[in-house]
Protein backbone atom coordinates (compact mmCIF):
# COMPACT_ATOMS: atom_id res chain seq x y z
CA UNK A 1 0.00 0.00 0.00
CA UNK A 2 1.61 3.53 -1.56
CA UNK A 3 1.67 6.26 1.13
CA UNK A 4 1.63 8.49 -1.44
CA UNK A 5 -0.55 10.78 -2.50
CA UNK A 6 -3.93 12.60 -1.05
CA UNK A 7 -4.82 8.82 0.24
CA UNK A 8 -1.44 8.48 1.82
CA UNK A 9 -2.92 9.92 4.85
CA UNK A 10 -2.39 13.33 6.88
CA UNK A 11 -1.11 16.43 5.02
CA UNK A 12 2.62 16.61 6.21
CA UNK A 13 2.99 20.34 6.24
CA UNK A 14 2.55 20.88 10.21
CA UNK A 15 6.05 19.14 10.65
CA UNK A 16 7.84 21.35 8.12
CA UNK A 17 9.83 23.59 9.33
CA UNK A 18 9.21 27.61 9.80
CA UNK A 19 11.73 30.34 10.08
CA UNK A 20 11.44 30.44 13.96
CA UNK A 21 9.04 33.10 14.72
CA UNK A 22 7.59 33.19 11.31
CA UNK A 23 4.08 32.19 10.46
CA UNK A 24 2.55 28.71 10.24
CA UNK A 25 3.82 26.68 7.50
CA UNK A 26 1.11 25.16 5.01
CA UNK A 27 1.36 27.27 2.32
CA UNK A 28 3.41 24.07 0.73
CA UNK A 29 0.66 22.32 -0.70
CA UNK A 30 2.18 19.98 -2.41
CA UNK A 31 4.74 19.06 0.31
CA UNK A 32 1.49 16.87 1.84
CA UNK A 33 1.25 15.03 -1.36
CA UNK A 34 4.48 12.96 -0.32
CA UNK A 35 3.01 11.19 2.75
CA UNK A 36 3.67 9.74 5.55
CA UNK A 37 3.88 6.04 7.25
CA UNK A 38 4.26 5.77 11.13
CA UNK A 39 5.72 9.33 11.58
CA UNK A 40 8.01 8.76 8.82
CA UNK A 41 7.95 10.85 5.33
CA UNK A 42 7.40 8.48 2.13
CA UNK A 43 8.98 8.88 -1.48
CA UNK A 44 6.85 6.82 -3.93
CA UNK A 45 5.56 5.34 -1.21
CA UNK A 46 8.73 3.98 0.39
CA UNK A 47 9.36 4.71 4.25
CA UNK A 48 12.55 7.67 4.21
CA UNK A 49 14.40 5.19 6.16
CA UNK A 50 13.93 2.32 4.18
CA UNK A 51 14.62 3.98 0.65
CA UNK A 52 17.76 5.41 2.53
CA UNK A 53 18.87 1.29 3.30
CA UNK A 54 17.48 0.80 -0.47
CA UNK A 55 19.96 3.32 -1.50
CA UNK A 56 22.72 2.26 0.53
CA UNK A 57 24.25 5.55 1.58
CA UNK A 58 23.11 9.21 2.27
CA UNK A 59 23.23 11.61 1.39
CA UNK A 60 20.95 11.39 -1.68
CA UNK A 61 18.27 12.75 -4.00
CA UNK A 62 14.82 11.23 -4.61
CA UNK A 63 11.82 11.89 -7.12
CA UNK A 64 8.30 10.46 -7.12
CA UNK A 65 7.57 9.02 -10.38
CA UNK A 66 3.56 9.35 -9.12
CA UNK A 67 4.16 12.79 -8.21
CA UNK A 68 5.30 13.69 -11.41
CA UNK A 69 2.57 12.09 -13.34
CA UNK A 70 0.14 13.82 -11.33
CA UNK A 71 2.11 17.02 -11.77
CA UNK A 72 1.90 16.27 -16.09
CA UNK A 73 -1.85 15.34 -15.12
CA UNK A 74 -2.21 19.07 -13.43
CA UNK A 75 -0.92 21.02 -16.48
CA UNK A 76 -2.89 18.96 -18.80
CA UNK A 77 -6.30 19.79 -17.16
CA UNK A 78 -5.39 23.32 -16.47
CA UNK A 79 -3.76 24.55 -20.15
CA UNK A 80 -6.00 24.10 -23.21
CA UNK A 81 -5.70 20.90 -24.64
CA UNK A 82 -4.37 22.12 -28.38
CA UNK A 83 -1.36 23.61 -26.18
CA UNK A 84 1.72 20.98 -25.88
CA UNK A 85 3.93 20.70 -23.08
CA UNK A 86 7.72 20.57 -23.65
CA UNK A 87 9.77 19.63 -20.60
CA UNK A 88 13.23 21.14 -20.26
CA UNK A 89 15.68 18.44 -19.26
CA UNK A 90 18.34 21.38 -17.99
CA UNK A 91 16.50 21.45 -14.76
CA UNK A 92 16.44 17.71 -14.17
CA UNK A 93 18.34 15.73 -16.65
CA UNK A 94 18.52 12.44 -15.01
CA UNK A 95 18.04 9.94 -17.58
CA UNK A 96 15.33 7.68 -15.52
CA UNK A 97 13.36 11.13 -14.91
CA UNK A 98 13.76 12.00 -18.53
CA UNK A 99 12.61 8.36 -19.90
CA UNK A 100 9.50 8.50 -17.53
CA UNK A 101 8.65 12.32 -18.28
CA UNK A 102 9.13 11.24 -22.66
CA UNK A 103 5.65 8.99 -21.86
CA UNK A 104 4.27 11.65 -20.33
CA UNK A 105 4.42 15.41 -22.15
CA UNK A 106 5.05 16.05 -25.64
CA UNK A 107 8.22 17.73 -26.64
CA UNK A 108 11.84 17.65 -25.07
CA UNK A 109 13.62 21.08 -24.89
CA UNK A 110 17.40 20.73 -24.98
CA UNK A 111 20.50 22.66 -24.25
CA UNK A 112 23.87 20.89 -24.70
CA UNK A 113 24.33 18.10 -27.06
CA UNK A 114 24.87 15.48 -24.23
CA UNK A 115 20.93 16.32 -23.38
CA UNK A 116 20.54 16.38 -26.87
CA UNK A 117 21.54 12.75 -26.87
CA UNK A 118 19.93 11.97 -23.43
CA UNK A 119 16.56 12.53 -25.18
CA UNK A 120 17.11 10.98 -28.03
CA UNK A 121 17.66 7.99 -25.88
CA UNK A 122 13.68 7.98 -24.93
CA UNK A 123 10.55 7.45 -27.09
CA UNK A 124 10.44 10.95 -28.03
CA UNK A 125 10.61 11.74 -31.60
CA UNK A 126 13.41 14.25 -32.82
CA UNK A 127 10.60 16.50 -34.40
CA UNK A 128 9.47 16.79 -31.08
CA UNK A 129 13.17 18.37 -29.77
CA UNK A 130 14.30 21.38 -30.08
CA UNK A 131 17.91 22.77 -28.77
CA UNK A 132 17.90 26.14 -27.37
CA UNK A 133 21.23 27.94 -25.93
CA UNK A 134 23.62 30.38 -26.95
CA UNK A 135 26.99 29.30 -28.13
CA UNK A 136 25.92 25.63 -29.65
CA UNK A 137 29.02 24.65 -30.93
CA UNK A 138 29.48 23.26 -34.62
CA UNK A 139 29.44 19.90 -33.28
CA UNK A 140 26.58 20.15 -31.59
CA UNK A 141 24.62 21.96 -34.31
CA UNK A 142 25.60 18.43 -36.59
CA UNK A 143 24.55 16.25 -33.79
CA UNK A 144 21.13 18.61 -34.36
CA UNK A 145 20.93 18.25 -38.26
CA UNK A 146 21.72 14.84 -38.39
CA UNK A 147 18.88 13.90 -35.53
CA UNK A 148 16.48 16.25 -37.13
CA UNK A 149 15.40 18.15 -34.56
CA UNK A 150 14.66 21.69 -34.31
CA UNK A 151 17.32 24.18 -33.94
CA UNK A 152 16.22 27.56 -32.12
CA UNK A 153 18.22 30.27 -33.43
CA UNK A 154 20.01 32.58 -30.97
CA UNK A 155 21.86 34.53 -33.58
CA UNK A 156 22.75 35.43 -36.92
CA UNK A 157 25.90 33.87 -37.09
CA UNK A 158 24.43 30.65 -35.57
CA UNK A 159 22.05 30.27 -38.75
CA UNK A 160 24.72 30.97 -41.25
CA UNK A 161 26.75 27.85 -39.34
CA UNK A 162 23.46 26.06 -39.24
CA UNK A 163 22.50 26.39 -43.30
CA UNK A 164 26.51 25.26 -43.67
CA UNK A 165 26.08 22.10 -41.72
CA UNK A 166 22.64 21.13 -43.52
CA UNK A 167 24.61 21.42 -47.02
CA UNK A 168 27.57 20.07 -46.36
CA UNK A 169 25.24 16.89 -44.61
CA UNK A 170 22.65 17.52 -47.45
CA UNK A 171 19.78 17.43 -44.93
CA UNK A 172 17.36 20.36 -44.50
CA UNK A 173 17.76 21.72 -41.21
CA UNK A 174 14.56 22.60 -38.99
CA UNK A 175 14.93 26.15 -37.24
CA UNK A 176 12.94 28.35 -35.02
CA UNK A 177 14.39 31.97 -34.34
CA UNK A 178 14.35 32.45 -30.33
CA UNK A 179 13.35 36.16 -30.61
CA UNK A 180 14.45 38.75 -27.37
CA UNK A 181 11.62 40.44 -27.46
CA UNK A 182 11.25 44.23 -27.18
CA UNK A 183 9.72 44.10 -23.84
CA UNK A 184 10.49 42.66 -20.07
CA UNK A 185 8.22 40.48 -17.96
CA UNK A 186 8.30 41.81 -14.24
CA UNK A 187 8.79 39.88 -10.83
CA UNK A 188 10.53 36.94 -12.97
CA UNK A 189 13.25 34.93 -10.91
CA UNK A 190 15.45 35.54 -14.08
CA UNK A 191 14.81 37.24 -16.78
CA UNK A 192 15.60 35.68 -19.91
CA UNK A 193 14.12 38.54 -22.48
CA UNK A 194 13.76 42.19 -22.91
CA UNK A 195 16.42 44.77 -23.18
CA UNK A 196 19.98 43.15 -24.19
CA UNK A 197 20.39 39.51 -24.22
CA UNK A 198 22.85 36.92 -24.52
CA UNK A 199 19.35 35.48 -25.33
CA UNK A 200 17.90 35.12 -29.02
CA UNK A 201 17.94 37.37 -31.81
CA UNK A 202 16.60 41.29 -30.82
CA UNK A 203 12.73 41.35 -32.55
CA UNK A 204 14.11 43.95 -34.17
CA UNK A 205 16.75 42.57 -36.46
CA UNK A 206 14.24 39.24 -36.48
CA UNK A 207 12.83 40.67 -40.09
CA UNK A 208 16.43 40.96 -41.65
CA UNK A 209 17.26 37.56 -40.50
CA UNK A 210 14.28 35.65 -41.87
CA UNK A 211 15.03 37.33 -45.29
CA UNK A 212 18.52 35.96 -45.22
CA UNK A 213 17.15 32.83 -43.74
CA UNK A 214 15.23 32.69 -47.17
CA UNK A 215 18.33 32.05 -49.50
CA UNK A 216 19.56 29.18 -47.49
CA UNK A 217 18.02 25.78 -47.54
CA UNK A 218 16.82 25.84 -43.85
CA UNK A 219 13.27 25.23 -43.02
CA UNK A 220 11.85 28.43 -40.72
CA UNK A 221 8.83 26.49 -38.44
CA UNK A 222 8.72 29.48 -36.53
CA UNK A 223 9.58 31.32 -33.22
CA UNK A 224 10.29 30.54 -29.51
CA UNK A 225 10.00 33.41 -27.11
CA UNK A 226 11.41 32.93 -23.50
CA UNK A 227 10.89 35.85 -21.16
CA UNK A 228 12.14 34.70 -17.80
CA UNK A 229 12.10 32.01 -14.99
CA UNK A 230 10.23 31.42 -11.60
CA UNK A 231 7.16 33.57 -12.10
CA UNK A 232 4.27 32.44 -9.23
CA UNK A 233 1.68 35.66 -10.66
CA UNK A 234 -0.89 34.46 -13.44
CA UNK A 235 -1.56 37.71 -14.88
CA UNK A 236 2.31 38.58 -15.68
CA UNK A 237 2.45 35.15 -17.67
CA UNK A 238 -0.61 35.74 -19.40
CA UNK A 239 0.71 39.49 -20.02
CA UNK A 240 3.80 38.12 -21.33
CA UNK A 241 1.92 35.05 -23.36
CA UNK A 242 -0.08 38.36 -24.61
CA UNK A 243 3.08 40.20 -25.92
CA UNK A 244 4.79 36.82 -26.86
CA UNK A 245 2.23 36.34 -29.57
CA UNK A 246 1.42 39.93 -30.81
CA UNK A 247 5.00 40.35 -31.39
CA UNK A 248 4.79 37.23 -33.14
CA UNK A 249 1.79 37.97 -35.75
CA UNK A 250 4.01 41.27 -36.53
CA UNK A 251 6.80 39.62 -37.55
CA UNK A 252 5.04 36.40 -39.03
CA UNK A 253 4.72 38.24 -42.61
CA UNK A 254 8.39 38.46 -43.13
CA UNK A 255 8.74 34.36 -42.47
CA UNK A 256 9.27 32.44 -45.67
CA UNK A 257 6.23 29.99 -44.82
CA UNK A 258 3.36 29.96 -42.54
CA UNK A 259 4.19 29.55 -39.36
CA UNK A 260 3.80 26.32 -38.04
CA UNK A 261 5.47 26.51 -34.30
CA UNK A 262 5.10 28.46 -31.44
CA UNK A 263 6.94 27.73 -28.26
CA UNK A 264 5.49 30.65 -25.51
CA UNK A 265 8.46 29.55 -23.24
CA UNK A 266 7.06 29.06 -19.90
CA UNK A 267 8.61 30.48 -16.93
CA UNK A 268 5.85 29.09 -14.41
CA UNK A 269 7.57 29.31 -11.12
CA UNK A 270 7.03 26.67 -7.31
CA UNK A 271 7.00 28.45 -4.15
CA UNK A 272 10.39 28.33 -2.39
CA UNK A 273 10.08 30.22 0.06
CA UNK A 274 7.55 30.71 3.50
CA UNK A 275 5.18 33.76 1.85
CA UNK A 276 5.33 32.35 -1.79
CA UNK A 277 2.12 31.69 -2.86
CA UNK A 278 1.44 28.97 -5.33
CA UNK A 279 1.04 29.74 -8.81
CA UNK A 280 -2.45 30.20 -10.00
CA UNK A 281 -2.27 27.71 -13.02
CA UNK A 282 -5.87 27.41 -13.40
CA UNK A 283 -5.85 31.69 -14.28
CA UNK A 284 -2.62 30.63 -16.60
CA UNK A 285 -4.36 28.14 -18.39
CA UNK A 286 -7.74 30.41 -18.85
CA UNK A 287 -5.85 33.35 -20.73
CA UNK A 288 -4.09 30.59 -22.38
CA UNK A 289 -7.18 29.62 -23.65
CA UNK A 290 -8.69 32.91 -24.85
CA UNK A 291 -5.64 33.87 -26.52
CA UNK A 292 -5.45 31.10 -28.71
CA UNK A 293 -9.15 30.73 -29.47
CA UNK A 294 -8.94 35.15 -29.83
CA UNK A 295 -5.32 35.84 -31.37
CA UNK A 296 -3.68 32.50 -32.45
CA UNK A 297 -6.37 30.64 -34.19
CA UNK A 298 -7.07 32.97 -36.52
CA UNK A 299 -3.77 34.89 -37.36
CA UNK A 300 -1.42 31.51 -37.18
CA UNK A 301 -3.49 28.67 -38.30
CA UNK A 302 -1.93 25.02 -37.78
CA UNK A 303 0.90 26.22 -35.45
CA UNK A 304 1.93 23.94 -32.95
CA UNK A 305 1.69 26.20 -29.88
CA UNK A 306 4.30 24.90 -27.32
CA UNK A 307 4.72 25.56 -23.70
CA UNK A 308 8.29 24.82 -22.09
CA UNK A 309 8.47 23.85 -18.16
CA UNK A 310 11.25 22.54 -16.51
CA UNK A 311 11.01 23.35 -12.76
CA UNK A 312 7.42 23.53 -12.20
CA UNK A 313 6.98 19.80 -13.68
CA UNK A 314 9.96 18.26 -11.45
CA UNK A 315 10.89 20.73 -8.58
CA UNK A 316 8.14 19.79 -6.25
CA UNK A 317 8.40 16.14 -6.80
CA UNK A 318 12.37 15.86 -5.51
CA UNK A 319 13.85 15.79 -2.09
CA UNK A 320 17.61 16.24 -1.08
CA UNK A 321 17.97 13.59 1.91
CA UNK A 322 21.17 13.93 4.51
CA UNK A 323 21.41 12.12 7.84
CA UNK A 324 22.70 14.34 10.84
CA UNK A 325 26.00 12.92 11.67
CA UNK A 326 26.85 15.55 14.73
CA UNK A 327 25.09 18.15 16.76
CA UNK A 328 26.78 21.08 17.95
CA UNK A 329 25.86 23.84 20.48
CA UNK A 330 27.94 26.85 20.11
CA UNK A 331 27.39 30.20 22.14
CA UNK A 332 23.58 29.54 22.65
CA UNK A 333 22.66 27.92 18.75
CA UNK A 334 22.14 24.28 17.76
CA UNK A 335 23.91 23.14 14.66
CA UNK A 336 22.80 20.09 13.43
CA UNK A 337 25.71 18.69 10.79
CA UNK A 338 24.95 16.70 8.00
CA UNK A 339 26.56 14.61 5.67
CA UNK A 340 25.39 16.53 2.49
CA UNK A 341 26.05 20.19 1.70
CA UNK A 342 26.01 23.26 -0.99
CA UNK A 343 27.76 20.81 -3.43
CA UNK A 344 24.88 19.02 -3.46
CA UNK A 345 21.91 21.09 -2.82
CA UNK A 346 23.54 24.85 -4.01
CA UNK A 347 20.28 26.09 -4.22
CA UNK A 348 19.49 25.67 -1.00
CA UNK A 349 22.04 27.06 0.61
CA UNK A 350 20.83 30.58 -1.15
CA UNK A 351 24.11 30.64 -3.65
CA UNK A 352 22.19 29.72 -6.89
CA UNK A 353 20.92 33.23 -8.25
CA UNK A 354 19.00 34.35 -4.82
CA UNK A 355 19.71 37.80 -3.76
CA UNK A 356 18.48 37.28 -0.28
CA UNK A 357 19.32 33.97 1.42
CA UNK A 358 15.80 32.31 2.50
CA UNK A 359 15.33 28.79 3.80
CA UNK A 360 14.15 26.42 1.49
CA UNK A 361 11.35 23.85 3.21
CA UNK A 362 13.24 21.26 5.34
CA UNK A 363 11.80 18.91 7.38
CA UNK A 364 13.16 16.10 9.79
CA UNK A 365 12.03 12.86 7.79
CA UNK A 366 12.46 10.16 10.37
CA UNK A 367 10.16 12.32 12.76
CA UNK A 368 7.22 14.43 11.00
CA UNK A 369 4.57 13.69 13.69
CA UNK A 370 6.69 15.45 16.34
CA UNK A 371 6.50 18.56 17.18
CA UNK A 372 9.07 21.30 16.45
CA UNK A 373 10.19 22.15 19.70
CA UNK A 374 13.49 23.52 18.94
CA UNK A 375 15.60 26.06 16.85
CA UNK A 376 18.21 24.79 14.84
CA UNK A 377 20.79 25.90 11.69
CA UNK A 378 21.50 22.60 9.27
CA UNK A 379 24.30 23.05 7.74
CA UNK A 380 26.65 20.79 5.46
CA UNK A 381 30.43 19.23 5.70
CA UNK A 382 32.00 21.68 3.77
CA UNK A 383 34.52 24.14 5.39
CA UNK A 384 32.51 27.04 4.43
CA UNK A 385 29.79 29.33 6.01
CA UNK A 386 28.03 29.34 2.96
CA UNK A 387 27.14 25.70 3.53
CA UNK A 388 23.92 26.47 5.23
CA UNK A 389 21.29 24.41 4.60
CA UNK A 390 18.64 25.53 6.95
CA UNK A 391 19.15 28.74 8.93
CA UNK A 392 17.24 28.94 12.57
CA UNK A 393 14.65 26.90 11.76
CA UNK A 394 11.91 25.33 14.24
CA UNK A 395 12.10 21.58 13.83
CA UNK A 396 11.27 18.70 16.62
CA UNK A 397 14.24 17.34 18.95
CA UNK A 398 17.10 15.70 16.53
CA UNK A 399 19.33 13.10 17.29
CA UNK A 400 23.13 11.54 15.36
CA UNK A 401 21.23 9.23 13.01
CA UNK A 402 17.48 11.04 11.71
CA UNK A 403 17.46 12.31 8.24
CA UNK A 404 16.87 15.81 7.25
CA UNK A 405 14.91 16.52 3.94
CA UNK A 406 15.23 19.36 1.86
CA UNK A 407 11.88 19.62 -0.38
CA UNK A 408 11.61 21.67 -4.04
CA UNK A 409 14.79 19.56 -4.52
CA UNK A 410 13.59 17.99 -8.43
CA UNK A 411 14.68 20.66 -10.33
CA UNK A 412 18.29 22.59 -10.45
CA UNK A 413 19.63 20.48 -7.50
CA UNK A 414 22.32 17.64 -8.29
CA UNK A 415 23.15 18.98 -11.49
CA UNK A 416 23.06 22.71 -11.06
CA UNK A 417 25.63 22.46 -7.96
CA UNK A 418 28.98 22.14 -7.54
CA UNK A 419 29.70 18.99 -6.98
CA UNK A 420 33.39 19.01 -7.66
CA UNK A 421 33.85 21.76 -4.62
CA UNK A 422 36.17 19.60 -1.42
CA UNK A 423 35.99 16.55 -3.24
CA UNK A 424 33.13 14.90 -1.36
CA UNK A 425 31.48 11.74 -3.62
CA UNK A 426 28.76 13.30 -5.49
CA UNK A 427 25.06 12.32 -3.97
CA UNK A 428 23.16 9.13 -6.54
CA UNK A 429 19.65 9.73 -7.48
CA UNK A 430 16.88 7.78 -7.36
CA UNK A 431 13.76 7.90 -8.90
CA UNK A 432 10.44 5.66 -6.71
C1 LIG B 1 15.99 27.06 -18.40
C2 LIG B 1 15.03 27.14 -19.50
C3 LIG B 1 13.74 26.63 -19.34
C4 LIG B 1 13.24 26.07 -18.05
O1 LIG B 1 13.06 27.03 -17.06
P1 LIG B 1 12.25 26.67 -15.75
O2 LIG B 1 12.31 27.86 -14.88
O3 LIG B 1 12.92 25.49 -15.13
O4 LIG B 1 10.86 26.31 -16.15
C5 LIG B 1 12.88 26.69 -20.42
N1 LIG B 1 13.28 27.19 -21.60
C6 LIG B 1 14.52 27.67 -21.80
C7 LIG B 1 14.90 28.20 -23.12
C8 LIG B 1 15.43 27.66 -20.76
O5 LIG B 1 16.66 28.15 -20.94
Amino acid sequence: MTATGEAGGRPVTSAVATKSGGEAAGRHSTIASFGTSHGVLCVGGVPLGLLAERVGETPFFAYDRQLLAARVARLRSALPASVELSYAIKANPMPAVIHHLSGLVDAFDVASGLELRAALDTTMPPAQVSFAGPGKSLAELRQAVAAGVTVELESPAEARRLAAIGEELAIRPRAAIRVNPDFAIKGSGMRMGGGPQQFGVDAEDVPQLLKSLAETDVEVLGFHVFAGSQNLHADVLAQAQRETVDLVLRLAPAAPAPIRYLNLGGGFGIPYYEKDAPLDLEAVGAALGGLIAERIEPGLPGARVVIELGRYIVGECGVYVTRIVDRKHSRGRVFLVTDGGLHHQLAASGNFGQVVRRNYPVALGTKMDAESTETVSVVGKLCTPLDLLADRVQLPPAEVGDLVVIFQAGAYGRSASPEAFLSHPPAPEVLV
